[in-house]
């Protein structure tokens, strides 16, 4: 298999070659030069593995250039029973007849972007030593990427992660997640002010080339095909556990932020999974339901982005959306590029055409939007309803599944986070606290370990300096 960039360039890659890596050279997503078909054979047989033994077939599909021993080797160390909890991995909850919840939350951050990062904290250890060299990954966190990239990449030979974030303002939960790490790999610097402030430091550390070269720095965000890939699995997963047989239809709901886990279920479809819908559910942040409803794609400025009660989801752009549009435009990079490009840049967005806006509806896409209201009455409806416990994320997905859902096709709701994670917000709707995993109990009581400094970029520089000799 091989990688292209959406947007034209004209070199093709191997998996290994942009499993480190961000944007293509062009500005572009990676994407596969075409997408491996299913039949109904291998499906048959797929039906009857465990996890990682589905996990190793699919990521093979895509990656050609690890060694099938050493892939399978990282793929079974990966999904385990001690890092997720439970032998079905994704294990499927009946709300009722066709209404399914897929916990994907019971990794070690408790939310699903465990599913992805713990897979590539052992393929960067494997691609790294193979390379000889090493990484070290800078980001700045509110929260829920830092820990699920720290706890990924904890004891990890050739990696070190520098994890900025405000000081004092995450919750206590967060912050007893990230600060009790005490691996010596893993640094976390509280920088005096807001998630803002680290952003910038993050942009103007990775801004001077030259510093970032010399430390070998890296990111590790969401537009990460392999990130992506891994989530192609939990979707057949879900599937097989929802019907007997491989002629029957399911639809996905999908809490949806930076377009990641949805385009997964995409990737899924095209592979030939019988997908009925893929149903995309935001927030008040609703830019990408507007896209899906009337065909204009509006990014919005930061005085247009709210704070919400599913702050994972709170976004201005998606950024894994130019993917999506890539098919949907039939792959015409030229086209794409003007799109996300000149076009997002002179008007702040664009319109498709009307033959384009036509062919959503045959890629399976639909949307709704939910709001903090409708989160608390949706969390208490599930509960008094089914005696389920859903985050507030989860809730938005499952909002938006009851208007779409179609009579006889199976709808799965995808859990994106624990309620453990949102613990005001399940008191206002249950007034009650969330229950914690055992694992998880008192862990605010726990030594912590970081590093306080001002905002200030030189400041971050040396201490990255200091800890990279
Ligand atoms: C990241 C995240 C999302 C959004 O997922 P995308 O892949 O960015 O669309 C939804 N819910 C939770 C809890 C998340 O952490």
């Amino acid at each position: 298999m091989r990688y292209i960039s959406t947007r034209g360039d004209q070199n093709e890659r191997s998996f290994s070659e942009i499993l480190l890596e961000g944007l293509a050279p062009d500005g572009g997503l990676y994407m596969p030069q075409h997408y491996p078909r299913v039949n109904s054979l291998l499906m048959m047989r797929w039906r009857t593995l465990p996890y990682h033994e589905l996990a190793y077939e699919i990521l093979s599909m895509f990656i050609d250039d690890i060694p099938a021993a050493n892939l399978k080797q990282i793929v079974d160390r990966t999904y385990t029973q001690a890092v997720f909890g439970s032998e079905a991995i994704v294990p499927l909850r009946k709300l009722e007849e066709g209404l399914f919840v897929e916990s994907l939350s019971n990794g070690p951050t408790l939310a699903f972007k465990d599913m992805a990062m713990q897979l590539l904290g052992n393929l960067f250890e494997y691609e790294l030593a193979r390379r000889g060299e090493e990484l070290n990954i800078l980001g700045a966190t509110s929260g829920d990427t830092g820990s699920a990239a720290e706890y990924a990449m904890r004891g990890k030979k050739g990696v070190r992660v520098f994890m900025l974030s405000p000081h004092g303002r995450m919750s206590p939960f967060q912050q007893a997640q990230m600060f009790s790490l005490q691996d010596p790999n893993i640094h976390n610097i509280t920088i005096d002010g807001v998630f803002d402030d680290c952003q910038d430091i993050v942009k103007a550390v990775s801004n001077d080339l030259a510093f970032k070269r010399r430390h070998r720095i890296g990111t590790v965000n969401s537009i990460n095909w392999a990130r992506l890939l891994a989530q192609v699995v939990y979707y057949f997963a879900g599937y097989f556990q929802a019907t007997r047989s491989n002629t029957e239809r399911v639809s996905f709901a999908v809490p949806s932020g930076n377009f990641g886990n949805v385009c997964a279920g995409h990737v899924a479809r095209m592979m030939g999974l019988p997908i009925e819908q893929l149903v995309v559910a935001t927030n008040e942040n609703d830019v990408l339901d507007e896209f899906f409803r009337t065909g204009t794609y509006r990014v919005r400025s930061g005085t247009e982005t709210f704070e919400t009660s599913s702050p994972s989801m709170d976004i201005s752009k998606a950024s894994n959306f130019e993917r999506y549009v890539f098919d949907l435009v039939h792959r015409d990079s030229a086209r794409l590029a003007d799109l996300f490009g000149p076009t997002l840049a002179r008007d702040g967005g664009f319109t498709i055409t009307p033959q384009e806006f036509e062919r959503i509806a045959l890629t399976g896409f639909c949307s709704g939007k939910s709001t903090h209201a409708d989160r608390v009455a949706t969390i208490r409806r599930c509960w008094e309803q089914y005696h389920d416990m859903i985050d507030t994320h989860t809730a938005d997905g499952l909002k938006v599944a009851l208007e779409q859902r179609k009579p006889g096709v199976p709808m799965i709701v995808l859990e994106t986070a624990l309620p453990a994670k949102f613990a005001a917000t399940i008191e206002e709707a249950l007034g009650r606290q969330p229950t914690r995993p055992a694992a998880l109990e008192g862990i605010e009581a726990l030594p912590k370990r970081f590093t306080q400094m001002p905002a200030d970029v030189e400041r971050v520089k040396s201490y990255i300096t200091q800890h990279t000799a």
